[in-house]
């Protein structure tokens, strides 16, 4: 048995401070019965706890490091970019420069502006999608997650399905009331929404790819329909792809389907492990954000050198190629899971979409939040614990998501199959 004794102490400490002795809900491990890691360094696909134990490590921060942790160029860039001073409130060349970058590899996003989170990416883009078409009420879709502000606090998925806090105290209901639901991939559900209240909705804002119950992907009927039913009713449609930007595809979601939304919200990935998030897409759209237009969006911190460092760093180093090489290693690791869970007659449906990958324990179909809800809860707390006994950090909760990076060898593959066996010996 690894021994945690340091984490056990740090977390007690942690706990005088912060509630629940984190600074977001998920790390602490509540809903897998256990004391969370502290986490002491991290070098490529491994990460060390304080107490000395190592592991390969899917959670990556939740998905920013593409690259794995410490990438050489991330660390030199940023070591250097250091030296210079840490934050001007002026503008930088870097801003434009990852601007392009962006541009370059999500040409629907042809302006943008920059902010220092995924949650401040998409309540901005809601804001902007409202001023734009002097409509109130926006759509959104059960277990999909979209950060903690107000209005999109609504059925969500991560830790607000993981703790089961749908309702949001703290919402104001007269917001939430402008918040319209609909079950994911659900094609009759949103038509009929939108046949109710087509000329109210300012804006649909979707995970074409659902990361935030595991991954779902969004069927392309499902997305199509989307795309149709916005154009028709002169309101706009929102990619959120803070977590299937870069990852889903090199592209994003929206190449994948070709599929174009009016707006793209970006983060994780983004800023290759810094606080960076984005807002961005049609030109006609963006110009009436402020100085130019009504709709306000400022930020101290908005376009901060340091994490406009990160995201270039992280960005400039992917290629299609780094891309085939992580998408073999998942379906590789995914065929591997799919098969020690059958060998260990053990219910499982194991979904990836290039990077992004989650295993559920439910012998499936899984296409909605519904579906994920029927998964073994219980076992999936016992496996998750006997997963990190044998070396594997892994999402710590049934509605999260794994991430592969460019730093996962063969031999991690080979090691976390093994893992997955060892793992479905002890618990089953
Ligand atoms: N949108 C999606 C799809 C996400 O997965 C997340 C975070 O997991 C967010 C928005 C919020 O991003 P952040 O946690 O950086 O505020």
């Amino acid at each position: 048995m690894l021994n945690f004794e340091k984490s056990k102490q740090a977390f007690k400490e942690s706990s005088q401070y912060m509630p629940g002795g984190v600074n977001s809900p998920v790390r602490a491990f509540k809903n897998v019965g256990g004391d969370p890691l502290f986490i002491e360094k991290g070098a490529g696909s491994h990460i060390f706890d304080i107490d000395g134990n190592e592991y390969i490590d899917y959670v990556l921060s939740w998905g920013p490091l593409i690259l794995g942790h410490a990438d050489p160029k991330v660390v030199k860039d940023l070591q250097d970019a250091t030296t210079r001073g840490t934050s001007y409130g002026a503008p930088t060349l870097l801003e434009t420069e990852l601007a392009k970058k962006i541009h370059e590899i999500v040409p629907s996003v042809e302006m943008m502006r920059m902010v220092s989170s995924g949650t401040e990416a998409t309540m901005s883009a809601i804001r902007l999608a409202r001023g734009y078409t002097h409509r109130d009420k926006i759509v959104k879709f059960v277990g999909n997650y979209h950060g903690h502000s107000d209005s999109l606090l609504v059925d969500a998925g991560s830790g607000v399905a993981t703790f089961n806090v749908h309702d949001a105290p703290g919402v104001p209901k007269d917001l939430a009331y402008d918040t319209l639901t609909v079950a994911y991939n659900d094609v009759a559900g949103i038509k009929n929404v939108f046949k109710a209240h087509g000329d109210e909705i300012a804006c649909v804002i979707v995970e074409p790819i659902a990361g935030n119950m595991g991954v779902i992907p969004g069927t392309k009927e499902f997305l199509q329909t989307l795309r149709d039913l916005t154009t028709e009713s002169h309101s706009l449609l929102i990619f959120d792809e803070v977590m299937s930007g870069f990852r889903a595809a090199y592209h994003g979601a929206q190449d994948l389907y070709q599929i174009k939304p009016d707006l793209t919200t970006l983060g994780k990935v983004v800023g290759g492990g810094l606080p960076v998030g984005v807002f961005g897409g049609r030109r006609d759209i963006m110009e009436y954000i402020t100085p130019d237009g009504p709709v306000y969006h400022a930020g101290t911190l908005s376009g901060n050198p340091l994490a406009m460092t990160g995201g270039l760093s992280t960005l400039e180093q992917l290629n299609d190629d780094l891309y085939k090489q992580m998408f073999a290693r998942t379906d590789e690791l995914t065929r591997g899971i799919k098969q020690a869970a059958d060998d260990h007659h053990v219910p499982v449906t194991v979904h990836h979409v290039g990077t992004m990958w989650s295993y559920f324990f439910n012998k499936g179909p899984v296409n909605n939040f519904a579906d994920v809800q029927k998964s073994d809860v219980d076992y999936f707390a016992k496996f998750f614990k006997a997963l990190l006994q044998h070396g594997v950090y892994t999402a710590p909760s049934q509605f999260e998501t794994n991430f592969m990076s460019s730093k996962h060898t063969k031999e991690d593959i080979q090691k976390t199959i093994a893992a997955f066996n060892a793992a479905f010996d002890d618990v089953s």
